[in-house]
């Protein structure tokens, strides 16, 4: 598999450098996800397959993935716009989405790809593996050099999220090509890292706990000394991923606004 990377050029606090899609060639090329719509990416796109591309397989809705659809839409008339439905996501982004359902096989001029429900990061989140090359396009899931977001209030779900990880895993993938960062090489070590990652957090979690009920503010000043600005807000989403999880397993319960330990 050896796709184009195309800079979506949409750097931010949210997105670090800014997204990566990816165009794979051949005879009808295949685009992993929209962008945001900037000219620089449509010119890239363009530069990169004259005629643009046949489909454009979008990993999940938000809207660094998915809010360029329109605009490849209007340049590009006879593209197709396939992802896994997330309906009032979906509806954002204008165009006839086709729905890519969980084991879709999906042609490609290096082969095919499988379409992998890897839900957590979103509910709709889908990864594309190649088995002939056993690379994988992982959107969301993976981004070497930090962790990923889990947006507990808004449609994540660490439960699924580790799960998903695992699924990954099984797949014994030699190489991803993620939305953000660099191509990872070595994504079983990565896995691996994230695992361990979250469950030294979940320890943090337990911990603070243990002096509950508090707030999921109480405990997030409890796991994080010093945060600052728009970072408070993501790390209590992160928080609340994990009490949700913990939850899921009957090892945490809220009364709606404080946590304790115990089903
Ligand atoms: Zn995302």
């Amino acid at each position: 598999m050896t796709p184009t990377p195309l800079h979506a050029g949409n750097p931010g606090p949210f997105t670090g450098e800014g997204n990566w899609a990816y165009l794979i060639h051949g005879p009808q090329p295949v685009l992993i996800d929209a962008g945001v719509g900037h000219a620089s990416h449509l010119d890239a796109i363009d530069a990169a397959s004259p005629g643009g591309p046949a489909r454009v397989l979008v990993t999940h809705a938000h809207s660094d993935h998915a809010s360029g659809a329109p605009a490849i839409h209007a340049r590009w008339p006879a593209a197709q716009f396939l992802k896994m439905p997330w309906p009032e996501r979906d509806a954002k982004h204008a165009v006839p989405w086709q729905v890519i359902r969980p084991g879709d096989r999906l042609p490609t001029g290096e082969g095919d790809l499988e379409a992998i429900h890897t839900p957590g990061h979103s509910p709709d989140h889908l990864a594309f593996w190649h088995e002939a090359s056993r690379a994988v396009f992982v959107g969301d899931l993976l981004v070497a050099g930090t962790t990923v977001f889990i947006p507990a209030s808004d449609g994540g779900s660490l439960t699924e999220y580790l799960r998903s990880l695992h699924r990954l895993l099984e797949l014994k993938p030699l190489r991803a090509w993620p939305a953000h960062g660099p191509v990872i090489d070595d994504p079983e070590a990565l896995i691996r890292h994230y695992l361990d990652h979250r469950h030294q957090r979940e320890l943090q979690v337990l911990a603070a706990l243990e002096s509950g009920p508090l707030t999921v503010e109480r405990i997030t000043e409890a796991i994080y000394q010093r945060l600052t600005g728009a970072l408070t807000p993501m790390a209590r989403e992160s928080v609340l991923a994990h009490l949700r999880k913990l939850e899921d397993e009957g090892r945490a319960r809220s009364d709606g606004s404080q946590w304790t330990t115990g089903p």
